[in-house]
C-alpha cells in the first residue's frame, strides 16, 4: 500500500525547482510514474512529498536545428516514437522507442523519467550513448551539461542531485557517413532488455575505414556501459564481419553481467558476441548509404 503523501503540482519549472530544493532527499519527483509507482506500490519508495512535474508544458518537446535534436525531459516515449523529424534525422531513436514497453506505458512514460529512473537494463540510454547525446541538469542554482555515458553511477544510482531535475536531452547531428542500430533481446515482447546493444559507426570519406565507432551495452553491468575495448578493434581499420565477430567476444568480456531469473551472466555473455556482430553490420550498412 502506498504512504501518505503531500502532493504539489508546479505550474512552472522555476516552482517546481524551489519546491525540490526546499524538500531535497524527502521528496521525489514524478513524470509519468510508469516506474516510480511501481516501487511506491511496493514500499521500497516512500517520499513525504511527491511533486508532479507532468505539467511542466515547457519540458515537453522536440526541436531539430542544424547543431542536432533537443528533446524536452517530459517528451513521451510515444511521441518520440511517431515524430516526423525524429524519424527522419535520427530513426535510430523511434525504432528503439518502438520496442520500449506497452503502448500504454509509451503513452505515459517520459524519456527523461526513464534516463532518470537509473534500470541497466533499459532501452533508452544505451542508444543515447552511441548518439554520443549530453543531458542538461538544472537546479534553483543554474544548469549544468553533462554526457550520458557520465550519467549511471551505479545500479539505479545516477548522477542526478537530490535538488537537480532533467531538464533536457541533447542528440548531436551526426557526422557524414555515420549509421546507428539498436536491438535488444528480451523473453517477454514489450519488456526490458535481456541484453541490449547499439552501435554507432562513422566511415571515413573514401576510402570507408573506420574514423569512430561507439559500442553501447545495456543489461550487461551495473549501468548501461560503453565497450571501449571493443571499440578499439573496430577503429580506424576497414570493416569486415571478422573484426565485428572479434568486437563482440572482446566487448563480452569487458562487461560484468549478473545471473538472474531472466538469463545466466554466461548466456548473456553470448548475446553481446551475437548482437555487437550484427547490430555493428546493420550500423555499418547504415553508414555506407548515409
Ligand atoms: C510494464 C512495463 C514495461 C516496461 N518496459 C520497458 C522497456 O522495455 N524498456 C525500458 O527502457 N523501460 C521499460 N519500462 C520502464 C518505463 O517505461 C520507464 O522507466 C518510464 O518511461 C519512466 O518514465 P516516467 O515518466 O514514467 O518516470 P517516473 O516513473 O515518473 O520516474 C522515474 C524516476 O525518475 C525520476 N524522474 C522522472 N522525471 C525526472 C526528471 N525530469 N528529472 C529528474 N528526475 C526525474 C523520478 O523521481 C523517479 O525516480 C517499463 C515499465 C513498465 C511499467
Amino acid at each position: 500500500m502506498i504512504k501518505d503523501f503531500k502532493y504539489f503540482a508546479p505550474k512552472t519549472l522555476k516552482e517546481a525547482l524551489t519546491l525540490l530544493d526546499k524538500y531535497q532527499d524527502e521528496c521525489k519527483v514524478i513524470a509519468g510514474g510508469q516506474s516510480l509507482l511501481v516501487l511506491m506500490k511496493q514500499g521500497l519508495v516512500a517520499p513525504e512529498y511527491l511533486i508532479d512535474i507532468k505539467g511542466l508544458t515547457e519540458l515537453n518537446y522536440i526541436k531539430s536545428d542544424a547543431k542536432g535534436l533537443r528533446i524536452g525531459a517530459l517528451t513521451t516515449h510515444r511521441a518520440i516514437e511517431k515524430s516526423a523529424v525524429i524519424k527522419r534525422k535520427c530513426s535510430v531513436l523511434a525504432e528503439m522507442e518502438q520496442r520500449l514497453a506497452s503502448i500504454q506505458t509509451r503513452n505515459w512514460g517520459t524519456i527523461g523519467g526513464n534516463i532518470c529512473h537509473g534500470e541497466p537494463a533499459g532501452d533508452p540510454v544505451p542508444v543515447l550513448i552511441a548518439l554520443n547525446a549530453t543531458l542538461s541538469l538544472a537546479s534553483v542554482k543554474g544548469k549544468r551539461n553533462m554526457a550520458v555515458e557520465d550519467f549511471s553511477l551505479d545500479y539505479f544510482e545516477t548522477a542526478l542531485e537530490h535538488n537537480e531535475l532533467l531538464t533536457e536531452i541533447q542528440v548531436p547531428a551526426a557526422p557524414p557517413h555515420t549509421g546507428t542500430a539498436y536491438t535488444k533481446f528480451n523473453v517477454i515482447e514489450s519488456d526490458l532488455a535481456t541484453v541490449g546493444v547499439a552501435v554507432s559507426i562513422t566511415l571515413r570519406s573514401g576510402d570507408g575505414v573506420c574514423q569512430d565507432v561507439r559500442i553501447a551495452l545495456g543489461a550487461s553491468a551495473p549501468t548501461p556501459m560503453r565497450a571501449k575495448q571493443a571499440e578499439a578493434v573496430v577503429k580506424g581499420k576497414k570493416i569486415t564481419d571478422n573484426l565485428l565477430k572479434e568486437a563482440g567476444e572482446i566487448a563480452s568480456t569487458e562487461a560484468e553481467p549478473i545471473s538472474d531469473i531472466y538469463a545466466s551472466a554466461e548466456y548473456r555473455r553470448e548475446l553481446m558476441k551475437v548482437l555487437v556482430s550484427r547490430v555493428g553490420k546493420e550500423a555499418l550498412a547504415r553508414a555506407k548509404q548515409a
